[in-house]
């Protein structure tokens, strides 16, 4: 594991850029990322490049004993470029054009910024192509980021309903698919199919879902063009990009299959604070979220970007102070530059690269905190990173973590939800972190994979609102469980076909075998109405969403007990082949939320700890498990027959041990 930091040179008078390089080396760091929105400097004026001022930068990084990390400029282009073709701008779904004067206001789909990006991509790769500093690349930054992946101009427009043909091949094949006779909605022509602008009602379904679709399939093929572009120039380089955490729009294991691996961008405060389950800032609770973030909101983003990665991901931007990101940006705690390090190589993070060296001084960001202040003096983190870097020397290199759970990710379901949330407090990711927190407060290491992933080798899945099951998903998931494995499907699971329509039959569709019961009832429940359910003898409390099942083949193991639905089924588990099937249909709290994993983890037989005090964690990567303490208080630990490798048996708040062990082997207990 290593350290790294974002810097930008051209932002500094050259005379400070050898102190910064130094003191850079001097705290441990390897790897430094630059050029990240350079496109006005590395190309002034059209056809006319500049590349000597970042190479300048790159070879005093290199001799300083680390390595660049360059970055094609794309995020950012120039007002030359949008004055000669302002057709490449995004449109909001009302025809309005992005405006120059931030960043990220490029349509993906325009074909003009599409042969510039190649241009500037090309030139700049070639440039470095014969570096030995170089050691590889990020694709422009944050696809998406300031909700940009869905343009709705004219060239995404023509490209939309390529798409479609592509996909349906005939117009009438897509009517029937999505049911325009509805509204009369159907369409004579692709041609006619337009972008879904403004409208009175809200949009058909499945039209939103293909246009979701489409605008993340838009980025996976620009992203493409930049990675063929850079891997012919250098074969040698690794080509990466830093998506973004809990974001929506973006398939992130789409574009990472032509990526060497996968970055993001960690934020702890900022990610806590605006996930729907973390506490509201007004709660006494919340000082946790404003100081070190929500634990299971930055880590099962590392496990979402493992799983997109298929190995060890990297950390391109942490946290390095306070932020300059809505609602608000307290000091992070002492030692969170330490911790978020530890925490995110203990999932499975090759580097951990901070964001950024030094504060800007002007500009959208000259409130985003840093390494250093921005009169050069170093900042709260800076001891504090050089302290983990020093320490990741001390540890062996280590291979990714590798789950024994499951838990299966789907773009396509989240979209489909999100477009029809029936309550408010309907969140993809909140409802996966209740299952997710379950698993990680027993120790379990959790993989985050696509839908259609091959679940060999995991001895229990998790399939949280897997809303879309198509034939063939659902005939892999019937499969995995006949062949002995343990899946637990949640509420709204397989309630519609791939084209988010329901099926003739009730829900669970093409799974009501392998689950034995279907879905009778459903109801969105807001907070104040009663929810009491009954599972294994014990009363608990749910939230949000109720299914009333009707059992064919299962066995009941969870009632109703409150209001209308009091006597209806909620949890049932059916015997298929050699393993089970368990249905939840409510929106458990977190107490039933352990019931519910701990009884598939017992069957499964997947080892698991004691359940972790509240915001302590146990993680596991290759044979060493980081016991990270988020709270302000101590706790002691029993490594059981292991030894404690980095720090003592009691781990200050806000600090961490690491065990030469397995994480069930070990105990927590608060001091
Ligand atoms: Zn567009």
């Amino acid at each position: 594991m290593r350290t790294g930091v974002c810097y930008f040179p051209e932002h500094w008078p050259r005379e400070r850029w050898a102190d910064d390089v130094e003191r850079m080396a001097a705290a441990g760091i390897d790897y430094v990322r630059m050029a990240e929105f350079a496109w006005s400097r590395l190309e002034p004026e059209p056809g006319a490049y500049d590349f000597e001022w970042l190479a300048d930068a790159v070879d005093l990084v290199g001799d300083s004993g680390m390595r660049a990390v360059l970055c094609t400029p794309t995020a950012t282009p120039p007002k030359w470029l949008l004055d000669e073709y302002p057709s490449v701008r995004q449109e909001r779904p009302d025809g309005t054009p992005l405006e120059f004067g931030s960043r990220r206001h490029y349509c993906f789909n325009s074909p003009a910024y599409r042969r510039e990006s190649r241009r500037i991509t090309e030139r700049t790769a070639e440039r470095f192509a014969n570096s030995p500093h170089v050691a590889g690349w990020q694709t422009d930054n944050e696809f998406g980021c300031h909700d940009t992946v869905r343009c709705y101009c004219d060239d995404c427009a023509s490209a939309f309903r390529a798409w479609l043909r592509d996909r349906y091949d005939t117009i009438d094949a897509l009517n029937e698919a999505w049911g325009n006779v509805f509204w009369s909605q159907e369409y004579a022509d692709f041609h006619e199919v337009d972008p879904p602008g403004p409208t009175p009602a809200y949009h058909h379904p499945s039209r939103l879902l293909d246009y979701s679709r489409f605008a993340s399939d838009s980025v996976v093929d620009y992203n493409r063009l930049q990675v063929d572009l850079l891997r012919e120039a250098n074969d040698d380089w690794f080509v990466t990009h830093n998506f973004m955490g809990d974001f929506e729009q973006l398939d992130a294991f789409e574009v990472s299959a032509d990526l060497d691996f996968a970055a993001w961008d960690s934020y702890p405060t900022l990610h806590g604070q605006r996930a729907p389950d973390t506490p509201d800032p007004a709660d006494a609770t919340a000082a946790t979220v404003q100081r070190v973030g929500d634990p299971d909101v930055t880590g099962m983003n590392h496990a979402l970007f493992r799983g997109a990665s298929g190995g060890p991901f990297w950390v391109m931007e942490n946290q390095a102070g306070d932020v300059r990101a809505y609602p608000y940006s307290a000091e992070p705690a002492d030692g969170m530059m330490r911790l978020w390090a530890h925490q995110a190589a203990a999932h499975g993070a090759d580097v951990v690269s901070y964001f950024r060296w030094r504060r800007c001084r002007f500009g959208q960001e000259q409130y985003w905190g840093a390494l250093n202040n921005y009169d050069g003096s170093p900042d709260r983190g800076l001891p504090e990173a050089a302290e983990a870097a020093a320490e990741f020397a001390r540890l062996p290199d280590l291979d990714a973590p590798v789950g024994n759970v499951a838990v299966l990710f789907d773009y396509d379901s989240m979209w489909a939800l999100h477009a029809e949330r029936h309550a408010p407090e309907f969140d993809y990711w909140a409802h996966l972190r209740t299952y997710y927190r379950a698993l990680r407060r027993r120790g379990v290491t959790v993989d985050f994979v696509p839908a259609d992933a091959d679940l060999d080798g995991y001895a229990a899945a998790v399939a949280p609102a897997l809303h879309l099951v198509p034939d063939d998903l659902a005939a892999r998931l019937a499969d995995y469980v006949t062949d002995g494995g343990e899946l637990l499907l949640t509420v709204r699971s397989a309630t519609k076909d791939e084209h988010d329509t329901l099926r003739d039959e009730l829900a669970p569709g093409p799974l009501t075998d392998v689950v034995g019961a279907r879905v009778e009832q459903h109801e969105s429940l807001s907070p104040g109405l009663e929810t009491r359910v009954e599972f294994d003898g014990d009363a608990y409390g749910y939230r949000t969403w109720a299914e009333w099942l009707v059992t064919d083949g299962a066995t009941v193991v969870g009632h109703h007990r409150s209001d209308v639905a009091a006597g209806n089924p909620a949890v049932v588990r059916n015997a298929h082949g050699d393993g089970h099937a368990t249905y939840v249909g409510v929106w458990p709290e977190a107490d039933l939320a352990d019931a519910l994993t701990v009884d598939v983890l017992d069957r499964a037989d997947v080892p698991i700890c004691d359940r972790l005090p509240e915001d302590v964690r146990l993680s596991e990567r290759d044979g060493h498990t980081w016991v990270t303490n988020f709270r302000t208080d101590a706790v002691s630990v029993d490594p059981g027959s292991n030894e404690i490798v980095l720090g003592e048996d009691t781990v200050p708040g806000r600090d961490l041990a690491v065990v030469a062990g397995p994480s069930h082997a070990i105990t927590v207990e608060r001091s």
